[in-house]
């Protein structure tokens, strides 16, 4: 099974392919938390990320799309996977379409987390991360047992960078501008399963089970 699955920032959409992931035991491509490794690791192409990322501005595809193509070439990715964070605009889109036509493959469904921009802002504005894992806590709604540490691997939890208030502004703002014409572009194939988030994610989870089922992809 093939996915990808797309939605604002604070929406939700890295937890629920993470539930999705273990479930169906596919990759899980999230191109955020590749850069965020690069960048944390001092490598080129983090140098490069960073100052795109800190203004909420979208990394040019001359880097994220080659870096895609090499992640959908490795190994674990031949099982199914689900690609969060990619693509983000119709040029990666289509480039996207070119690589999986090159190795006669397709995607089986787009998911569309649908929230309320209210509930984001408050919920972008309290998540922390681990620096470990990449697991995803919220001050406000799914606080860690002790401050500061990860619940799961002990880690230290964190707040993103590029959470603080301006920058999620732009965020949104490049998210509806650059990203919201995909929800279109996937519709005319017929792709598209929505999964509302802004109360429950098994809710949300049991959704897009039920939408992938009606379309024959589970
Ligand atoms: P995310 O963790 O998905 O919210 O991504 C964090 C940041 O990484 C974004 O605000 C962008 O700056 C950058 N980024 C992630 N995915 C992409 C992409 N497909 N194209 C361009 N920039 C990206």
């Amino acid at each position: 099974m093939k996915l990808i699955i797309l939605g604002a920032p604070g929406s939700g959409k890295g937890t629920t392919a993470t539930v999705l992931r273990e479930k169906y035991s596919l990759a899980h491509i999230s191109t955020g938390d590749i850069f965020r490794a690069n960048i944390k690791n001092g490598t080129p192409l983090g140098v490069e990320a960073k100052s795109y990322i800190d203004k909420g501005a979208l990394v040019p595809d001359s880097l994220t799309v080659k870096m895609v193509q090499d992640r959908l070439s490795q190994d674990d990715c031949k099982k199914g996977y689900i690609l969060d964070g990619f693509p983000r605009t119709i040029a990666q889109a289509k480039a996207l379409d070119e690589m999986l036509e090159g190795s006669g493959e397709k995607i089986d469904a787009v998911l569309s987390i649908v929230v309320d921009d209210e509930i984001i802002k408050d919920r972008v504005s309290g998540r922390r991360v681990c620096e470990k894992c990449g697991a995803s806590f919220n001050v406000k709604f799914k606080p860690t047992a002790v401050e500061g540490v990860c619940d799961l691997c002990g880690g230290n939890v964190v707040q993103r960078a590029d959470d603080n208030e301006e920058t999620v502004k732009a965020r949104l703002e490049t998210y509806y501008k650059n990203t919201q014409p995909l929800i279109d572009f996937y519709n005319e194939k017929g792709l598209i399963v929505e999964g509302d988030n802004g109360k429950d994610s098994d809710i949300c989870v049991s959704q897009i089970e039920a939408g992938l089922k009606s379309k024959g992809v589970l």
